[in-house]
């Protein structure tokens, strides 16, 4: 079969490999749709300070696919039926996944970045990794749930603890942060939205905006908005946009941080002691939420704006997402 796998830094590569056989306890899905991430890219790249990535790997952690075949020991999944793959799968056991914090399982070997994913034909998972797709929602819908929905979700909702009615700023409105942005208007929050390109501020007033700005235009000491920003999501992470989430931040308020890129960071320490900032970390989400952003994408709540285009074309895809020429989320179809 094809798959798009990394063999190392600067080096991935569409090749044949034989297609996976499931072990005990996993599933054989036939990939109908898999999520292009700028995680990929931080991955490919080697943009991640040294993190471990094992190769080679097939990438692709944003996956939609159809049961083909059961290993043994799998009930509860039927052969056929559409499902998605929930990348962090946990172990069940952990004291992390026991607490419903299965997104920090210690045991967990990440479907895409730790273990085969979804850029290929066929893809083995776990069974526990599986969560069926309502029928209204549309394979890449379904895709950018697992992972540009889910993570965008988590951040606001659980990490952030968005309150109606608060002012929230989201920096960065590409595939992530376009749905962050539905996510914090469809919960009742008033949002201004920062991004470097025109065309996805655009974008984020349509989406429930209520104020989009270039970022670089900003001043943070005057943020155009009728309230107070007390929750900033870095959907960037770069020096720069921590740095501006901090000036931007309200006192007493909190920042949650997304974006890897930069995996270190400038702190402003007096600031955060005498305002009493909360900087939080945040990563991906849980089984639970995943299952929820389902039923808003479902519902109309959310609606995750992806294009898709062929799985043979994933090297093209990857360098207009470098570039910023992706309008806001690929999915990739093999
Ligand atoms: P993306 O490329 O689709 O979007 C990034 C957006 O940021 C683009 O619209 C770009 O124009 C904008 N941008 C760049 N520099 C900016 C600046 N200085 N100010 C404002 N906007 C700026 O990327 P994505 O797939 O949405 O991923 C975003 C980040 O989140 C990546 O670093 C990715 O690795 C990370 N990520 C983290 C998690 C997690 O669990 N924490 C999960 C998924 C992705
Ligand atoms: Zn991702
Ligand atoms: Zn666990």
């Amino acid at each position: 079969m094809r798959a798009a796998r990394y063999f190392g830094p600067h080096d991935f590569r569409l090749v044949e490999i034989d297609r996976p056989v499931p072990e005990r306890g996993e599933v054989l899905l036939r990939v109908r749709a898999a999520g292009l991430c700028h995680s990929d890219l931080h991955i490919i790249f080697d943009e991640l300070g040294g993190y471990p990535i094992p190769a080679p790997l097939t990438l692709g952690h944003e996956i939609c696919g159809e049961a083909v075949e059961r290993g043994e020991g799998v009930t509860g999944i039927e052969i056929g039926r559409r499902y998605v793959v929930f990348g962090p799968v946990g172990c069940g056991n952990c004291r992390w996944c026991r607490s419903g914090r299965d997104n920090l399982c210690t045991e967990s070997r990440w479907i895409g970045i730790a273990r085969d994913g979804g850029y290929a034909e066929y893809v083995t998972v776990p069974a526990q990794a599986l969560v069926a797709v309502p029928d209204t929602v549309s394979d890449a819908e379904a895709a950018v749930a697992t992972d540009a929905v889910l993570t965008s979700y988590h951040a606001l909702l659980t990490v952030g603890r968005l309150q109606p009615g608060e002012g929230v700023a989201i920096i960065g409105v590409g595939g992530l942060g376009l749905n962050a942005v539905q996510i914090a208007s469809a919960f009742g929050a008033v949002v201004l939205a920062l991004d470097i390109q025109e065309r996805k501020l655009e974008l984020a007033r349509q989406h429930g905006a209520a104020i989009a700005l270039d970022s670089r235009q900003l001043d943070p000491q005057n943020p155009p908005l009728d309230r107070p920003i007390t929750l900033v999501a870095d959907f960037v992470g770069t020096d720069q946009t921590k740095l501006l989430a901090q000036q931007l931040v309200a006192r007493g308020g909190r920042i949650v941080l997304v974006g890897l890129g930069s995996v270190g960071g400038p702190l402003l320490g007096l600031r955060a002691v005498a305002d009493e900032i909360a900087v939080l970390g945040s990563f991906w989400g849980t089984r639970q939420e995943l299952a929820t952003v389902l039923d808003l994408i479902a519902r109309g709540i959310i609606r995750p704006r992806v294009e898709t285009h062929p799985l043979d074309e994933i090297l093209t895809w990857v360098e207009r997402l470098r570039a910023g020429e992706v309008e806001s989320r690929v999915a990739l179809v093999p």
